[in-house]
């Protein structure tokens, strides 16, 4: 089975939501190579909020593009990090972006990057899409979709979907799966709209659960047993 696990940077960040939380990198890392040791090939697309999102250009007063190339040069910076931590622990780890730094990381193509994860490397997607105005929730779909994984899994600090926002109503229900167009009909929030689109159009299966308690990557993958699927 091959996946792909999307990360928001913040969660690297733990409480402090800014840099980087030692025990948070360590968690992960742990639980990755126990998914990499069950036989799954995972490829990682982290995102970069712990430390610089495009949107916060304005207020520092530089222009979107640039804020963006600054939050994508951050997604580098974190694929660096757990990378360099789960090879410190033993595991082959690599670390592909769409951002060509030669010096510093190998350059992503599809293909390489589908080697790499049969020779049972721990792969990092880092860059984004390359591009400012996108997010990493579509990288990690695009890039889903080009190394032929079987499902996204999107790691969040809820524990999937729910018909309305779980941290301001009491009753809010959680769905354990869900149809692409009832997400858009229902206007939940999965992903930006781009990224949505894209996994739709390609029925790529997603599925949203908590990251943020131990053992629950292991659940999703292995198991399947926890978080919300949309599929069609
Ligand atoms: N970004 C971008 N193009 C991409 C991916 C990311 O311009 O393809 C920039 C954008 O500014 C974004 C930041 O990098 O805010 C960090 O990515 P993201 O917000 O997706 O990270 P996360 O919220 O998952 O930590």
């Amino acid at each position: 089975m091959r996946v792909l696990l999307k990360l928001s940077g913040e969660f690297l960040a733990g409480a402090s939501s800014k840099g980087f939380d030692e025990s948070i990198l360590n968690q992960i890392t742990d639980e990755i190579i126990e998914i990499h040791q069950a036989g799954v090939e995972l490829a990682i697309v982290i995102g970069g909020g712990n430390l610089f999102r495009g949107i916060g250009s304005k207020s520092v007063g530089i222009d979107q593009p640039t804020g963006d190339n600054i939050g994508m040069l951050a997604t580098i910076q974190n694929a660096l990090m757990l990378s360099g931590v789960i090879r410190n622990k033993g595991y082959k780890s690599r670390v592909f972006s769409i951002i060509q730094m030669p010096y510093v990381c190998e350059s992503y193509n599809p293909s390489l990057a589908k080697l790499a994860l049969g020779k049972g490397n721990i792969c990092f997607f880092a860059g984004g899409v390359g591009n400012p105005y996108f997010t990493t929730d579509t990288a990690g779909v695009l890039r889903a979709i080009e190394t032929e994984c079987q499902v996204l899994l999107k790691g969040t600090n809820v524990a999937g979907v729910y018909n309305k926002d779980p941290r301001e109503f009491a009753d809010a229900k959680l769905y354990k799966c869900l149809s692409y167009g009832q997400a858009l009909q229902e206007n939940l929030r999965i992903m930006d709209a781009t990224a949505f689109a894209l996994a739709q159009e390609n029925q790529k299966k997603i599925v949203v659960f908590d990251i943020t308690q131990k053992g629950n990557l292991r659940k999703a993958v292995l198991e399947q047993s926890i978080g919300t699927v949309v599929t069609d």
